[in-house]
């Protein structure tokens, strides 16, 4: 139940409770009600509004440190969150202040303001922005073609999971870079999607067609830059088709998150030595310096429009666990956010 001030008395959180085996099950979790905590010194509560569904949330259920300390079993499930500030002993946040950080599936954060930050509400740019084009997934798109792919006009770049929240992104963030990009995508609503509305040159659906036939037609200079989501037999696709010099950035190879057994390898390894293919892997978090660079970009590209996204709102934190698998069946369309309560005013 919510107080005048939307402070919250109960929080209702989705803890892991088992290691999931392939895709996640909703018993892999446990709904858990409790007590909203009294706040510490330098505490903040948090009413938590969008919490962003990510794959690399199921890496993170995964018994091994990552570039995140492992989840213990038992511990509120791990996700970025945008929210408003309920109640304050902490005198740089205000009740009211719109805040993101790592609040996890849960409605209410109470704690300590390590990682989390205020945002200034920006005129047009919606809150559900911060999750998307304005938050970590702009930033990985941003980062991933312009310091890995150092994309120059006329190069031809191939994003994989291309009408995904990242790769539609970095799709158009190509074109403004002046380079010819050809998505590869799972479905025809996909693939019109990024060429009518966001200026992709070309699309394949790889549920469809021969990916290497395909790439041979729409690549026919070759390929400068891959933007790689995904991995697995697109890579090798790929490499096949790859130019002296091109670079890979390893952003996501989300093929490979839900396996139980070794990931079968990339074939058409040697082009990597034979073409001098540069391939980085990169983490967005090794950019948090660097992020008012790529927010200076990306807001003026949103608003002239040069830049677009969609984003996929199911609503209610209950829905978590089975909203997680429309990312690994490819029905989300768009960034993938949990509605929990109502935007500020
Ligand atoms: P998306 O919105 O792109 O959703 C995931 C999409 O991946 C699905 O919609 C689906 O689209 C596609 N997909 C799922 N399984 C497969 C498969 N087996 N083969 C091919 N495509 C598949 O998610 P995000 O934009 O959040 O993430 C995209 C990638 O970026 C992920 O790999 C993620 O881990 C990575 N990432 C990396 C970061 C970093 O710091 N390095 C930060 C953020 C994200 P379709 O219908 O086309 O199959």
């Amino acid at each position: 139940m919510a107080t005048p001030a939307g402070r919250a008395d109960v929080n209702h959180a989705w803890r892991l409770v088992s290691r999931p085996q392939g895709r996640v099950k909703e018993s892999d979790f446990e709904w858990t009600e409790a007590r909203v905590p009294e706040l510490g010194e330098g505490q903040i509560l948090v009413r938590v509004v969008y919490l962003s569904l990510d794959p690399a949330q199921r890496m993170w259920m995964e018994p091994v440190d990552s570039y995140m300390p492992m989840l213990p079993l038992g511990s509120v499930m791990r996700g970025g969150t945008v929210g408003v500030v309920a109640a304050s002993r902490n005198a740089a946040y205000a009740v009211g202040d719109i805040v993101q950080g790592l609040g996890g599936w849960q409605e209410c954060y109470a704690g300590d303001t390590t990682g989390w930050t205020r945002l200034a509400r920006i005129p047009g740019v919606p809150l559900t922005a911060f999750l998307a084009a304005m938050g970590h997934i702009g930033f990985t798109a941003y980062f991933g073609v312009m310091d890995i792919g150092q994309p120059k006009p006329g190069e031809t770049l191939v994003v994989s999971a291309a009408a995904g929240a990242v790769g539609s992104i970095a799709g158009q963030i190509g074109k403004i870079a002046g380079c010819r990009v050809v998505g590869i995508a799972g479905s025809e609503e996909k693939c019109n999607w990024i060429t009518r509305d966001l200026g992709f040159d070309a699309a394949i659906n790889y549920k469809k067609e021969n990916v290497r036939d395909a790439l041979k037609r729409e690549c026919p200079k070759g390929i400068d830059i891959y933007y790689e989501n995904v991995g697995g037999e697109i890579l090798s696709a790929v490499l096949e088709r790859a130019n002296i010099g091109a670079r890979v950035a390893v952003c996501g190879l989300i093929s490979q998150y839900n396996a139980t057994g070794p990931a079968p390898g990339p074939l058409n390894f040697g082009n990597i030595l034979l073409k001098r293919v540069r391939v980085q892997g990169f983490i967005v978090r090794d950019y948090v310096p660097r992020f008012p660079e790529a927010a200076a970009k990306i807001v003026p590209w949103l608003a002239e429009g040069k830049l677009k996204f969609r984003v996929d709102v199911t609503e209610g934190l209950r829905s978590a666990p089975t909203a997680l698998n429309k990312l690994f069946d490819g029905t989300n369309a768009g960034k993938l956010l949990v509605k929990l309560s109502d935007e500020p005013a």
